[in-house]
């Protein structure tokens, strides 16, 4: 605290990213990053574009990515929205669709950015409780409300919401706008994607960090009416033009068009975690359903924080949410074979 700040900055209490440790090498599952390189090409791409042309500004409109973003989904440019990560287009969401004074809705178990960046735009909120299995309670959405968030598969238990669950949310709010982060929804979940026909009032937001590898790159995208868009847009410009540069303006674009990377690393991560999830539960552990490229797993005697403290001492980093409910479980990124093989053998060292 310093006499120096601003009463906004004393106020805030800032996101804790997972922590990327220097002090050793770790098998590293607790950020879901991807354990496979990024697309090849998007790599040459970013390549090239570290040339000459640097000394200019990038594309301030991004259209050439919001093109390519807008026909892999069948959508126009003007329907495609790009950010400096998706964590930067979460925030900007906040801004553009929610007031103080209308409490909005989310779940208490969820992505640890939203009460941030309520705190940080003065948005009230109201928690919706989940389930006992972590599922959420569809009905809770009908309430009134400001708007609502949700990260589907949610994060960080990887439980997934049907579609028809989430049309109905979206029937029952026409007024408000409901988004849904679709962080983790290339790992086995369908995307809300072909809701978009029918719901003005539905933004989709979505990330090149997880799916696609390329979490270093920051390039994250959000999807809706050309009407949402706009106010993202408004909000962008308003603080920042130029929020992507051209080396990620370059290698976004070029991942887009590798499809055969983007299959092949999605279906090798899911094949992993279907085993993983069969040997983890033959030692014993609970496993929440998931659809995300990471396990929520809680052991039925041994203390979350003794597992996740001894795992590091074998080399091996996990995440540990110390809060309420989800303090006896664990949260684990699914790596490559070789590296979830690590984790398998510490755990069985631990149980
Ligand atoms: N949404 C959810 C649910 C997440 O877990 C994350 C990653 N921590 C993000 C958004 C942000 O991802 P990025 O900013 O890397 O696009």
């Amino acid at each position: 605290m310093s006499k120096y700040w601003s009463k906004a900055v004393q106020g805030l209490e800032p996101y804790v990213p997972g922590e990327q440790p220097k002090d050793k090498v770790y098998v590293k599952l607790n950020t879901n990053e991807n354990p496979y390189p990024p697309s090849p090409k998007a790599i040459l791409a970013m390549q090239a574009a570290a040339d000459d042309k640097l000394r200019l500004y990038p594309p301030p409109t991004c259209d050439e990515l919001r093109d390519t973003i807008g026909a892999y989904y069948g959508l126009k440019k003007e329907q495609v929205f790009v950010g400096n990560g998706s964590d930067e287009v979460l925030a900007f969401s906040f801004m553009a669709f929610f007031d103080p004074g209308s409490p909005i809705l989310f779940p208490d178990i969820t992505y640890s950015f939203y009460p941030v960046y309520a705190a940080l735009f003065h948005i009230d909120y109201q928690l919706v409780t989940l389930n006992e299995d972590f599922s959420i309670p569809v009905e809770a959405f009908w309430q009134p409300n400001g708007g609502i968030i949700f990260p589907n598969p949610n994060a960080p238990t990887g439980r997934y919401l049907s579609l028809a669950a989430i049309e109905t949310i979206l029937r029952k709010n026409r007024d408000q706008v409901v988004i849904v982060d679709e962080a983790y929804i290339d790992f086995g979940g369908e995307s809300a994607i072909k809701l978009l026909q029918n719901y003005d009032n539905l933004l989709i937001i979505q990330t090149l960090s997880k799916s696609r590898s390329l979490a270093g790159l920051r390039v994250g995208f959000a999807l809706g009416s050309a009407e949402l868009i706009e106010a993202l847009d408004r909000v962008k410009n308003s603080i920042n033009s130029y929020t992507l540069d051209r080396v990620a303006l370059a290698g976004a674009v070029e991942a887009f068009k590798d499809e055969a990377h983007f299959e092949e690393t999605r279906q090798k991560i899911m094949a992993t975690r279907q085993r993983v999830m069969v040997s983890i539960e033959k030692l014993g552990f609970e496993v929440v359903p998931s659809t995300a490229n990471l396990i929520f797993i809680s052991h039925p005697v041994i203390p979350a924080e003794r597992i996740f403290r001894e795992l590091r001492e074998h080399g091996v980093l996990v995440r540990y949410f110390k809060k309420p409910r989800i303090d006896n479980f664990l949260r684990v990124s699914i790596g490559s074979d070789e590296e979830m093989d690590c984790f398998l053998t510490a755990l069985r060292d631990i149980v």
